[in-house]
């Protein structure tokens, strides 16, 4: 990218960098920032800073959170004996979008993948396991249904069986290694009300 500036090339780089975003794209984005007003520019960098500074885990779901502990983990009026146990935020954004599901999250932060070498240390598992030693009745493992979300789901039921709670496992209608985030509202309605215990 020589026939750029330093510094033009350094912006297309570091937009380049982000998924989704080829360097066609970054190279688009890149002039559309140098050509917004000055004021618009200093608004975004302030808030990707911003956003990166002061967003944390929830204390009891590890969802991604500006407070101590998330909205719906506060919300008394939902039920916080069950437990779906979700990979990443954007997948309980997901079920949060449908407005059937009155229960409480466990975020994972990824899936067990042997291949990649992420194991069961690698994503909030004990945390959940420690949720557990409450009160609750029912765990909900609403994983991807690809390699990794199967064996982790696989994982957690094994490990939670012994204490007697019910676990149930999203029906396989969410298509094989589809993001949840992507998959419709009544799709995803229909998987959580087809649930099976496991
Ligand atoms: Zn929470």
């Amino acid at each position: 990218m020589e026939y750029y500036s330093k510094e033009i090339s350094r912006l297309i780089e570091a937009l380049a960098g982000l998924p989704g975003i080829g360097s066609k794209t970054a190279q688009r984005m890149a002039f559309h920032i140098l050509n917004m007003p000055m004021e618009q520019v200093q608004n975004l960098s302030t808030a990707i800073i911003s956003a990166k500074k002061n967003i944390k885990y929830c204390k009891e779901c590890y969802t991604l959170t500006d407070d101590d502990v998330c909205p719906i983990c506060q919300d008394q009026k939902r039920d916080h004996k069950t437990i779906m146990v979700v990979e990443n935020t954007r997948d309980l954004a997901a079920y949060e979008k449908t407005g059937k599901y009155n229960g409480v999250y466990h975020v994972l932060h990824g899936a067990i993948s042997p291949m990649l070498g992420i194991g069961p240390s690698d994503i909030k598992l004990k945390e959940l396991m420690t949720r557990l030693q409450k009160d609750v009745e029912e765990v909900i493992i609403a994983t991807n249904s690809s390699l990794e979300g199967e064996t982790t789901a696989m994982y957690i039921s094994k490990l939670i069986k012994p204490t007697g709670i019910k676990v149930s496992r999203i029906a396989s209608g969410v298509p094989v290694g589809g993001d949840l985030e992507y998959v419709d509202e009544v799709t995803l309605l229909r998987a959580l009300e087809g649930r099976t215990t496991i």
